[in-house]
């Protein structure tokens, strides 16, 4: 075994920025809440513009061997990178957790699926291309990595959205500073010292901060491009801000799914996946499931099928492995979800399960029905595990309700009559439209947002072209 595999890191030591192939530390510090307790339990440098300016630096300078390299050769980087991650996968996975709250078998399956996903990006191939070449004129296609990438990432699946982004801009000869959201920068600090034994120095940073931080990068001259994560409303300042030199830039933003239940289904087996898509990471998922738009025939069968769900669910510290559902993961999110909860129990009805009484930020899954499109848990992005259920009797109706809203993230159709199910889920208006199943995706499969829930696709072909330019060569012959 080489040594970046023998060598496992000490959860103990403290957290480091990283930079130029070096640990650094910085005055400025960020505290972090675990949000089972609502407590501080660590904290981590926070970078500011002179370690912002020495990453780029590095980064520029470690681009003209790294770009000089194969795609298999930075595939093989990345490989090794990927297999660290699963050596690390269970302090990492416990670490995610006491940061971010989540069940550890879902922190588990975070870390599981960054690896995975970093070495499907590797699969992809993207050889230039002739597009003519003839007696007179020879045309080729060709791809140049752009430089460096800012990735920003959210608090919700910090790992997961740091390494599809960052394999998409290695593999492509770029290289990147991560800056992981202030709420969740651990794991990815420690990700930083696996990348650290890894990567050459300079080809990955690692900068902790604060949201100023972000507006650093956008408006970095050395950076060119950014993938950004999170919100419509900062995806918004993000591209102003890119604006100013012209940055290429990827957004993944919210979204607002819609999943339409047809007549036919099995109630208990679709409430049972419907409650998943909606309650998973406490329903802190772009891509949750957040309104159910239900058929009258089986509406108030699949309510009391979904109320069934919120009772076995097992609120809790993310670390007991009985838990089910953790918290929300910090309190500013907290209380909007409890204020999107007690407008809908004052406009609807309101069924929810456990409680959990404590410090942390615990809100119980709840089944909400009676409401009307306008009502703020079915018109805007809860991100929590309150969840609408809308009923409809004309499927154009559902159709039209779901598409009546500027998110366009993805949306789902659930029936046994699949040659319908997708008639219907090519008329939704959104990135991926999928049939009885949610939040599926694959290192080889476009994601991304319609409308103002993004721009450009993460994963496949498509992803790693958004961190290419093309070039022409054209000859002409005679
Ligand atoms: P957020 O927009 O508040 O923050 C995301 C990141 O941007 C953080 O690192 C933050 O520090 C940084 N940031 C804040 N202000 C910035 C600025 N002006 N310039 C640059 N960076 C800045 O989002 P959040 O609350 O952390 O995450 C939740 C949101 O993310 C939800 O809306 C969710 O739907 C979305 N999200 C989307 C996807 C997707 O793939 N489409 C995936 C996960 C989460």
């Amino acid at each position: 075994m080489s040594g970046y595999l023998n060598r496992m890191l000490d959860f103990n030591a403290p957290y480091r920025l990283l930079v130029d192939g070096q640990l650094v530390d910085t005055v400025s510090r960020l505290d972090v809440v675990n949000p089972a307790t609502g407590e501080v339990f660590a904290s981590c440098p926070a970078a500011g513009a002179a370690e912002l300016d020495a990453a780029v630096r590095a980064a520029r300078r470690a681009h003209a061997a790294w770009k000089a390299l194969s795609f298999a050769e930075r595939a093989a980087f990345i490989g090794r990178f990927a297999a660290a991650l699963d050596a690390h996968k269970e302090p990492l996975a416990r670490l995610l957790t006491q940061e971010q709250g989540k069940p550890v078998g879902q922190s588990r399956d975070e870390i599981a699926r960054a690896a995975t996903l970093s070495v499907g990006m590797t699969k992809i191939a993207l050889e230039s291309e002739v597009i003519l070449d003839n007696a007179e004129r020879f045309i080729e296609l060709r791809w140049l990595p752009l430089g460096v990438a800012g990735i920003i990432t959210p608090w919700n699946a910090p790992v997961n959205l740091a390494a599809g982004p960052l394999a998409s801009a290695l593999y492509t000869g770029n290289c990147a500073i991560i800056k992981p959201s202030p709420f969740t920068p651990l794991t990815t600090l420690r990700i930083g010292e696996i990348l650290k034994d890894v990567l050459p120095a300079g080809v990955v940073n690692v900068l902790a901060g604060g949201d100023e931080l972000g507006g650093m990068l956008t408006s970095h001259p050395g950076i060119d491009k950014i993938s950004f994560t999170g919100s419509v409303a900062t995806g918004k300042k993000v591209m102003a801000s890119c604006a100013g030199t012209l940055k290429r830039v990827t957004l993944e933003l919210g979204g607002n799914d819609a999943a339409i239940v047809l007549p036919d289904v099995d109630v208990a087996d679709v409430a049972k996946k419907l409650f998943f898509a909606a309650t998973v990471n406490s329903g802190q998922v772009c891509m949750a499931v957040k309104r159910i738009y239900a058929h009258a025939d089986i509406h108030d069968a699949l309510c009391a099928a979904l109320v069934d769900e919120a009772r076995r669910a097992r609120l809790g510290d993310g670390l007991d492995p009985a838990t089910t559902l953790g918290p929300i993961q910090n309190r500013r999110q907290f209380e909007r979800v409890c204020e999107l909860r007690e407008d809908a129990r004052a406009h609807g009805h309101l069924e929810e399960a456990g409680q959990r009484a404590g410090g942390g930020y615990f809100v119980a899954p709840a089944v909400v029905t009676g409401l009307a499109e306008t009502d703020r848990l079915v018109a805007e992005e809860q991100f929590g595990p309150v969840f609408p259920v809308l009923k409809f009797t004309d499927v154009e109706d559902a159709i039209a309700r779901a598409n009546d809203t500027r998110f366009g993230l993805s949306g789902s159709v659930w029936s046994r009559d699949l040659a319908r199910a997708r008639q219907i889920a090519a008329r939704l208006e959104v990135g991926t439209a999928w049939v009885n199943q949610h939040r599926i995706t694959a290192a080889t499969v476009p994601f991304g947002g319609a409308k103002e829930s993004g721009l450009g696709r993460t994963y496949s072909r498509m992803g790693l072209e958004a961190y290419l330019e093309p070039q022409v060569i054209s000859v002409l012959k005679s």
